[in-house]
């Protein structure tokens, strides 16, 4: 191998970036061409979404560009979409270049399979979700016309999803703003949810957390319903099998997820679903210098449950995938094989007006260690400064300690 190797990433979010900091501290400028990829200028902090959606953020407070903190670390940015991986030829094709690689990342995130469901939205359908900023934008909006209008709300996933956690935030932070308006008397909020038990979040649960939920959802008079199969979102409803239509004039309901269409296209890349099959190391288990980490990763469910959850994948799992796959990566081209570890999770969950705090090691059950779950307004106060403390060193081309907040 030549004495610079060229790596290309794909993504400029947690996988991206972590990945292209992580690469400078293992391989110096003379050592590797690092080039980053993203059709977002942007770095986004994708879990506070939610706080936008609710109005307590907008999306500036929590993006910078990418450029400049990529810069100083001697990583080339283009802000330009991939549309083909040869992975053959060793090619990333975009809609502006064609970048050759050594090595290539990819950590591109998801698309919304909304197609899985008639009515998932925002733009397929009535549905609201905030899993993109356009999509946050759009749920803000539903928002402030629900303070304006208050009528029934569903919140909910559909089935197959994987990001659950945000449901919960969701039902509890729009809780909390329609108590702090006086409007909750007029808005009936039901969650429905494809888990066979609440908390289960696709990991099969995390302790305690199912009494945890169970207890502030009824305490709050927000109702649930577990192993719902939704059909369909109308204006009006949220349909689900077996189920009585549940009124709803703001479904706000997250979809299965499934790979960007540039790796799902991208012949030999990706599994029917659009993810990367990946070994322990995260890297492609047939195509040669190819990793992935993040969303894109196809990881199978913690088991089967009447209605299918898929495996959560989240901003500390992905973390830690860009530190394994980068420790395989520079040890591959000493000739080495990296070191690897199970995932493990912590999290912190907005319930409004305080928070709850989950730790699991590992995520896939059985565990080693009885997971942590813990309640109160130190955890909202804690998820607040992570953030805060997440973008200021993440904008000056610096890493957080994978380990906290969340
Ligand atoms: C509403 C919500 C709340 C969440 N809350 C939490 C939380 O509290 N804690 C937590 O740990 N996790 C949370 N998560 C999960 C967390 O956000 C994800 O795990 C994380 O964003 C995954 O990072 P990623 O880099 O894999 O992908 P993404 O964040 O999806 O980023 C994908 C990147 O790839 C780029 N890209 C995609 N396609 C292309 C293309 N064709 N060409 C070029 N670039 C491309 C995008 O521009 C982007 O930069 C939440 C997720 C959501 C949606």
């Amino acid at each position: 191998m030549s004495a610079r190797v060229r790596i290309v990433i794909i993504g400029g979010s947690f996988g991206g970036l972590t990945t292209a900091y992580e690469l400078r501290r293992h391989l110096g400028r003379e050592r590797a061409e690092v080039t980053l990829l993203a059709k977002d200028e942007h770095f986004r902090f994708v879990p506070s979404f939610p706080w936008v959606a609710m109005g307590r953020r907008n999306l500036e407070q929590i993006s910078f560009p990418l450029a400049q903190p990529l810069a100083k670390k001697h990583v080339a940015f283009a802000q330009e979409t991939v549309i083909n991986i040869d992975t053959d030829a060793k090619v990333v094709s975009t809609t502006h270049a064609e970048h050759p690689y050594d090595f290539l990342v990819v950590a591109t995130g998801h698309r919304s399979a909304n197609e899985a469901v008639p009515g998932l939205g925002p733009f397929d359908g009535p549905g609201h979700s905030p899993m993109s900023a356009k999509e946050t934008e759009e749920l803000a909006q539903a928002i402030r016309g629900l303070l304006a209008d208050p009528g029934p709300v569903v919140v909910g996933a559909a089935p197959g999803a994987s990001c659950i956690g945000p449901v919960y935030e969701l039902a509890f932070e729009l809780d909390h703003l329609l108590r702090q308006r006086k409007l909750r008397h007029q808005v009936p909020i039901a969650v429905l949810t494809p888990e066979p038990f609440l908390g289960h979040m696709g990991m099969g649960g995390a302790g305690t957390i199912r009494q945890l939920l169970e207890g502030a959802l009824e305490e709050r008079d927000i109702t649930y319903r577990t192993s719902v199969a939704i059909t369909r979102i109308t204006t009006e409803a949220v349909e689900a099998e077996g189920l009585v239509p549940t009124p709803s004039l703001c479904s706000i309901v997250i979809p299965p997820l499934a790979g960007v269409e540039a790796v799902a296209a991208s012949p030999g890349l990706s599994n029917p679903k659009g993810f990367v099959p990946v070994d322990d190391h995260y890297r492609h288990k047939t195509a040669d210098g190819v990793y992935a980490v993040g969303v894109a990763v196809a990881l199978p469910p913690a088991g089967e449950t009447p209605v299918p959850v898929n495996f959560p994948k989240t901003g500390h799992m992905t973390e830690q995938m860009a530190e394994i796959a980068v420790r395989d990566l520079a040890a591959r081209i000493d000739g080495r094989e990296g070191t690897t570890a199970e995932l493990s999770a912590r999290c912190v969950l907005d319930m409004g007006d305080r928070g709850a705090y989950m730790a699991v090691d590992p995520v896939r059950p059985p565990r080693n260690r009885i997971p942590t779950v813990s309640e109160g307004r130190r955890w909202l106060y804690t998820k607040q400064a992570f953030e805060r403390a997440y973008l200021a060193t993440a904008r000056r081309g610096r890493r957080m300690p994978t380990t906290l907040g969340w």
